[in-house]
């Protein structure tokens, strides 16, 4: 296309929005894109109804309401123990608009940018965009273990930033305090800031407990911290995300984000701020719940054939279809299950640049039991005829 951007017109459309999409023509359970369902606080749905009725109605302050601010800092100060004054605190139309306002504040053209495999598909065409050369290390399944040594020799002169999740979307890997205390020395040892995607930062099972990488020694300087009440609240269409770092870090950020978009509906964080403050027992409670859910469907998925790989945060768990058989791409499968079993999932493979591995399927567990159960139900048809490309190209059986 002749006026388009090359970058984006590169681009295809997002496998969430493809696969959601797909799911709806086939009427499938969306076990596919990561948005909860039946989680939603009720309470907080109708303080928003009451902050929309109370106005205001025009811009906040490109930063976001002092109340949202001063929650968020409070929120820091209490869950993760770091001390946090409402001026660190930047207000954001989501997580994914923090994390664009994150690489275009920070990115010079030409600084290289560490990310790790399998890594959510917003960061890449946005760091090219900013003129950032990523530089890709991976975590391999299924222990989804730090590469450290190539993570060293991915660090070189030019690199500016390291881009880490945790807890990952989509393998649920929360790092640990041996493998942040690596990554931090490393970031030292190179002066580099790291863009820190905390967005499942409350969603962790099994005892293990999220650490964010600005709470070890030094790195509140170099770690630039993504929230999103979207996630915290199982909103995620109110889109409501903040940036935390200190002031002189957050400032270029700041400058990109008020191009992007600059302020975000007064209702919604009116009523962000007032979660943050009056429903902690949700925010507790919810990983709890999760736990549930996804022990729900990783028992189901396994009767149904699959290998399950363990998840130790977020709303997402990773099975491999391998023994079932089949023989095509994770993406075949999954377009096969959404269209023929009725079970939508994500490919694997959409989290990587190419070379993925091809076999494993990516399923959210933050649906309903009912949801869990029918799809659970509706797979276990696979097991029982072992589909193969054939099955697929309408040449056998599912
Ligand atoms: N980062 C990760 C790892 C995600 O999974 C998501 C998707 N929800 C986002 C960022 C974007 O969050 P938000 O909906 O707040 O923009
Ligand atoms: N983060 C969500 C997921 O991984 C989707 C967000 C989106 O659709 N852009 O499924």
């Amino acid at each position: 296309m002749a006026h388009a951007n090359s970058l984006f017109a590169a681009c295809g459309t997002t496998i969430f929005e493809t696969m959601s999409r797909l799911a709806n023509t086939h009427g499938a359970v969306n076990l596919g894109q990561g948005f909860p369902e039946g989680l939603e606080p009720a309470a907080l749905v109708e303080r928003l109804a009451q902050a929309d009725r109370a106005g205001p109605h025009q811009y906040p302050s490109m930063m976001g309401t002092p109340s949202l601010r001063q929650a968020v800092a409070d929120h820091e100060t209490r869950a993760w123990g770091l001390a946090t004054r409402p001026e660190q605190v930047m207000v954001t139309s989501g997580a994914t608009e923090a994390l664009a306002a994150c690489f275009f504040g920070l990115i010079e053209p030409g600084d290289e940018v560490v990310l790790i495999e399998p890594l959510y598909d917003s960061y890449l065409p946005i760091i090219r965009r900013a003129g950032g050369t990523p530089k890709l290390v991976r975590v391999e399944p299924p222990h989804w273990t730090l590469p450290r040594e190539q993570l060293t020799a991915a660090f070189g002169p030019r690199t500016r930033l390291l881009v880490l999740n945790s807890p990952t979307n989509p393998c649920g890997k929360v790092y640990d305090a041996d493998e942040l205390a690596f990554i931090a020395d490393l970031l030292d040892r190179h002066d580099c800031l790291a863009v820190c995607d905390e967005v499942y930062e409350h969603l962790t099972f099994d005892g293990r407990r999220h650490i964010p990488l600005a709470s070890l020694p030094g790195m509140r300087a170099r770690a630039v911290k993504i929230g999103s009440a979207g996630k915290i609240f199982s909103l995620t269409g109110w889109k409501v995300g903040w940036v935390v770092a200190e002031t002189e870090v957050l400032a270029p950020i700041a400058k990109a984000h008020q191009f992007l978009t600059f302020t975000t509906p007064p209702s919604l964080q009116e009523a962000v701020a007032w979660g943050l403050e009056q429903q902690r027992d949700y925010l507790d409670g919810l990983a709890g719940v999760l736990q549930g859910r996804r022990d729900r469907l990783a028992a189901g998925l396994t009767a149904a054939g699959f290998r399950v790989l363990p998840t130790g945060g977020s709303y997402f768990l990773t099975a491999d279809f391998a023994p079932l058989g089949f023989t095509g791409s994770d993406a075949d499968f999954c377009r096969m299950i959404t269209e023929k079993a009725g079970v939508a999932a994500i490919p694997v493979s959409a989290f990587y640049q190419g070379g993925a591995p091809a076999h494993y399927a990516r399923f959210c567990f933050a649906k309903t039991d009912d949801a869990i159960d029918r799809a659970i139900e509706r797979l276990q048809v696979l097991w029982l005829a072992r589909p193969t490309k054939e099955a697929l190209d309408g040449r056998g059986p599912l």
